[in-house]
């Protein structure tokens, strides 16, 4: 028998409208990408998007088609999102910390129609023009009176297309499983592929986080999503602060620590999230000019795994709650959330805090398990560790065109080239991205365990452990370390402060000190560089 409830389908547009709606005069605050501070409303925004839908379909922008923007994370670029998936267009958001011949790669590979672009990223766009023919245009992110000179064939102001505009506009009515969303993985290991989101998996995805044990929003709240839109959708909350009408802080390119807390301070954000290497400034900006953190209730941290002392520093001299999370492009993003469950409140801190460095359990609508080399599915000991599959309804099925061919297995579960334990209560902890562990005598060694103990001494402010070949035992962990402004340290004092706090076999054999770290657009270690810059390397 079917069910006979009304068949109301899940598009994106909706999430706006009803902000607009219900919230209607809740802001929307923005560090502008032309330097001042400007605030608009979900009901402004509601009719800002539909011109974006109207400018873009005079321009021959229809249902279906892709529209890239590469920006940072504003009110403007918020509100060119629901115009263009509102259209039925595809949002195709570009890192502009790719490479430019990957940046070519994508543009070309999504088949974008027009490049939507702030201000900063003009020179990018400038110099990968010439190979990317399928665009018919770029609309610079600004008014008339900041437009640039610009070699760019075909420019057009952003607002100058919204101004000939009323408003007056019915989204369109696309299908929920339309695709509304692309985004393409960092690439590591060859191209990069398009992660294609549908109306139905974001909205899915927006539900889920904003529920009390994942993000926990509400209409209370001030939110302030610092990772970027280009990077995994700052992990939904364009899309889920407007459902529950959460007031929004966007905190445009400056995500340096003074910046971020002025903003935090000034407008009285209460939730926040963001990768470690954003926290790490923040906090030691705090440290310096002791100041404090009074609005903040809770900050998520993803991406890469947060430290402990992060963790540790936030909890105990800021107060604020952290919510460990993990995910990935492929899973819209969110996977895992690391907020208690009954009981754990009476834990002592330390304990309380062995939980938070997990990278916490999965909502409703993300199923989890780890497996052996084989397929077969290993127990939650919290011991046993092995290749990480999930499946759920906001979690990629193919990429874009096929790249990379079938990615589900038979049960439908996608490998998501990460290795974790699972517990008993369900709570999940990476041990490594699969190609990073180390594998010592048959043994892996992880390497994020590693990172994570080194970072906690007082003079480190970045550390990266990689496999480095050992006659004897094929490979060996060798940690390398970015020392804090100002601070000397030797090989012994940094081992000596990780002896006793892991097994002896799990050591790094050396220690080498860098002043730089590379990392990946999307801010991880780039491990395959270090693994170039110290091939050959000879441990003690
Ligand atoms: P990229 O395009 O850089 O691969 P993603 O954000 O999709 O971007 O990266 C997902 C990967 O990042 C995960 O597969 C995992 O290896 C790593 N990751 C994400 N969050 C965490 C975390 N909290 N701890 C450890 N690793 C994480």
């Amino acid at each position: 028998m079917k069910g006979l409830m009304q068949d109301w389908p899940l598009r994106v547009s909706s999430i706006l409208d009803h902000a607009a709606r219900f919230h209607g005069d809740r802001e929307i605050v923005s560090r502008s990408v032309e330097g001042p501070i400007v605030r608009t409303t979900y009901a402004e925004m509601a009719v800002r998007a539909r011109k974006v839908a109207q400018a873009l379909r005079r321009l021959g922008v229809n249902e279906g088609d892709v529209v890239a923007t590469m920006a940072w994370n504003t009110g403007r670029h918020m509100e060119a999102w629901y115009g263009i998936m509102g259209l039925g267009a595809v949002c195709h958001t570009l890192n502009p910390r790719l490479f430019a011949e990957q940046l070519v790669y994508i543009v070309n590979h999504a088949e974008d129609k027009y490049i939507l672009l702030d201000l900063t990223f003009v020179p990018i766009v400038e110099a990968i023009e010439a190979e990317c023919p399928n665009v018919k245009g770029y609309i610079i992110m600004t008014d008339a009176a900041h437009m640039p000179q610009t070699k760019l064939k075909n420019a057009l102001c952003y607002e100058t297309l919204l101004e000939a505009e009323d408003g007056k506009f019915d989204w369109v009515e696309v299908d929920e499983n339309a695709a509304c969303g692309l985004c393409y993985t960092s690439g590591t290991t060859g191209n990069p592929k398009g992660v294609l989101y549908s109306h139905r998996s974001n909205v899915l995805h927006a539900l889920i986080s904003a529920t009390a044990d994942a993000m926990g929003l509400g209409s209370t709240d001030c939110v302030m999503p610092v990772v970027p839109m280009f990077h995994a959708n700052a992990w939904g909350i364009t899309f889920s602060a407007p459902m529950v009408g959460a007031k929004i802080v966007m905190p445009g390119q400056k995500m340096d620590g003074e910046s971020i807390y002025e903003l935090l301070d000034t407008e009285g954000v209460t939730f926040t999230a963001a990768v470690p290497t954003v926290w790490l400034m923040l906090l030691q900006y705090l440290e310096k000019t002791g100041k404090k953190l009074p609005h903040l209730t809770r900050v998520v941290i993803g991406g890469s795994a947060a430290p402990r002392s992060m963790i540790d520093a936030f909890e105990r001299n800021y107060g604020v709650d952290v919510r460990h999370a993990w995910g990935m492009t492929e899973l819209s993003p969110l996977g895992t959330l690391g907020s208690f469950k009954a009981g754990m409140e009476t834990l002592s801190y330390d304990e309380k805090l062995d939980i938070k460095v997990k990278q916490g359990r999965p909502p409703y609508g993300v199923e989890m398990k780890i497996t052996d080399d084989n397929g077969n599915e290993l127990p939650w000991d919290a011991k046993a560790f092995g290749h990480l599959l999930v499946r759920g309804p906001a979690i990629a099925g193919a990429y874009l065109k096929g790249e990379g061919g079938q990615i589900l297995d038979e049960g439908g579960w996608f490998d998501t080239g990460d290795v974790a334990t699972l517990d008993p209560l369900g709570f999940m902890q990476i041990t490594d991205r699969a190609k990073d562990v180390i594998k010592s005598g048959g043994e892996w060694i992880s390497s994020i365990d590693l990172e994570n103990l080194a970072v906690g001494h007082p003079k480190v402010a970045e550390a990266a452990v990689i496999g480095v070949v050992h006659p004897k035992w094929d490979e060996r962990p060798l940690l390398i370390v970015v020392l804090k402004e100002g601070e000397t340290a030797t090989r012994e004092e940094i081992l000596h402060y990780m002896d006793g706090k892991i097994v002896k076999w799990w050591m790094p054999d050396d220690v080498a000190f860098v002043a730089e770290i590379p990392h990946t657009a999307t801010g991880k270690i780039q491990k395959l560089a270090l693994r170039e810059m110290f091939k050959g390397y000879t441990l003690p």
